[in-house]
């Protein structure tokens, strides 16, 4: 079992670096902040007696030996970069957790075949330069140089960032594995959603990451006079929008495990007093199995085309954004659920909506994930929480996983 004191320990300590105000936190990635927590959580890799270094694309690394040196490694991690004014759990604890069931494994005199590294991703969340993954993408080789030309608000490019912070922008492709050289990616997150809280379960097993499909709708009918215009002679998009935005909620709910949002939304010209005479709105479109994602956005599509027809409307379906979705290995979910079991918990599977790093690894090796009960379901917010108890919970989910996937020396 883990230390539950010192692993909340770690995790009150880490969350006072990048403090706001409002009890938020604020680590961009390449900032003094993120450097200081790089620092902190250095020196607890050390303290729980692992070997520590930063590869090429800055990613923190702290690894144990295995019986086998030569064994492809165990990788457990998370990341210790936030939004901006974001929560205490959010990546943290999957980095402490990490480093908190090494630190056990040695105190407690326990050996594996393989070796076990835990890793603190660079930048997960891409608040700096709009653009993320960076350190999974790293390691997974896919990360190009003309990636590190993103810029933040200030005009810095990620290339430029890295070299403030002492790396060689060129030099990335060196923190690529080698195929085979990784057995297994484990992540322990909060969940940042309610499903757990609802079900009264500490801890999940995640079956898959979800691929947000993102969307524009344009449908564009003819403005007119609110007042001159008769019901029966308008084209109005906005209420064809409407009832499309209505067949969204209906189609993905159907599924029970798809999620469709519509977050953006425009009428031009945009008057009181004015039909609109275009309107433009977003959707993100989310599961875990591609089947069901083409079923409901083909639906969806289907029914849209339906109703503009109808209503005389012309409309335009424009892609911004096809991610697939990731399916967890099934020997990593089977390693997570009998570790629940052995814990007395309920082994109970659940995909991930929000995207997480294993997404880049996949073409690495098998991933998995474990969750930890959110408070409310809230992230991306001062108000995020996870109990020292769900913590701990979840730290013992990863320990028994790891074990199991790591092999006894
Ligand atoms: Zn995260």
């Amino acid at each position: 079992m883990i230390n539950p004191d010192r692993l909340w320990d770690r995790l009150m300590r880490l969350s006072d670096i990048g403090k706001q105000e409002s009890g938020g936190i604020t680590r961009l990635s390449f900032t003094p902040e993120e450097r200081a927590a790089k620092d902190l959580v250095r020196g607890f890799m050390l303290e729980a007696g692992l070997a520590v270094r930063e590869d090429e694309v800055g990613n923190l690394i702290g690894r144990k030996e295995g019986g086998n040196p030569e064994a492809p490694v165990v990788l457990v991690g998370s990341h210790i970069d936030s939004v901006f004014n974001g929560g205490n759990f959010d990546g943290p604890l999957g980095v402490l957790a990490g480093v908190e069931i090494l630190h056990a494994m040695n105190e407690q005199g326990i050996a594996t075949e393989h070796p076990i590294e835990v890793i603190a991703f660079t930048d997960e969340e891409g608040t700096r330069f709009s653009y993320g993954m960076i350190g999974s993408r790293g390691i997974a080789g896919l990360l190009e140089r003309s990636e590190l030309e993103h810029c933040d608000k200030d005009g810095i490019s990620i290339a430029e960032a890295m070299r403030q912070n002492g790396l060689d922008p060129d030099a990335i492709g060196k923190a690529a594995r080698p195929k085979g050289s990784v057995k297994a990616y484990v992540e322990l997150h909060i969940e940042q959603g309610k499903v757990l809280e609802s079900r009264n379960l500490s801890v999940g097993v995640v079956s898959g990451v979800a691929g947000p499909l993102w969307v524009k709708f344009i449908l564009e009918g003819e403005a007119g006079h609110a007042g001159a215009t008769p019901m029966t002679l308008r084209r109005d998009p906005l209420a064809a929008a409407a009832e499309i935005m209505l067949a969204i909620e209906q189609e993905a709910g159907k599924t029970g495990t798809a999620v469709g949002t519509v977050g953006q939304l425009q009428a031009y010209p945009g008057g009181v007093n004015i039909i609109p005479g275009k309107v433009e709105f977003s959707l993100d479109l989310r599961d875990v199995d591609q089947a069901v994602l083409d079923r409901v956005e083909a639906e969806i599509v289907r029914v849209a085309k339906q109703i503009c027809e109808k209503r005389g409307i012309q409309l335009a379906i424009e892609l911004l954004q096809r991610i697939p979705p990731v399916i967890c290995s099934e020997e990593i979910q089977q390693a997570a659920k009998d570790a629940c079991e052995s814990l007395g918990f309920e082994p109970f599977t659940m995909p991930s909506g929000a995207g997480h790093d294993c997404m880049q690894l996949t073409g690495l090796c098998p991933v998995g994930m474990i969750f930890a009960r959110s408070q409310k379901g809230i992230s991306h917010n001062p108000a995020e929480y996870t109990t020292k108890e769900d913590c701990a919970d979840g730290a013992n989910v990863l320990y028994r996983t790891v074990l199991s996937l790591a092999g006894k020396a």
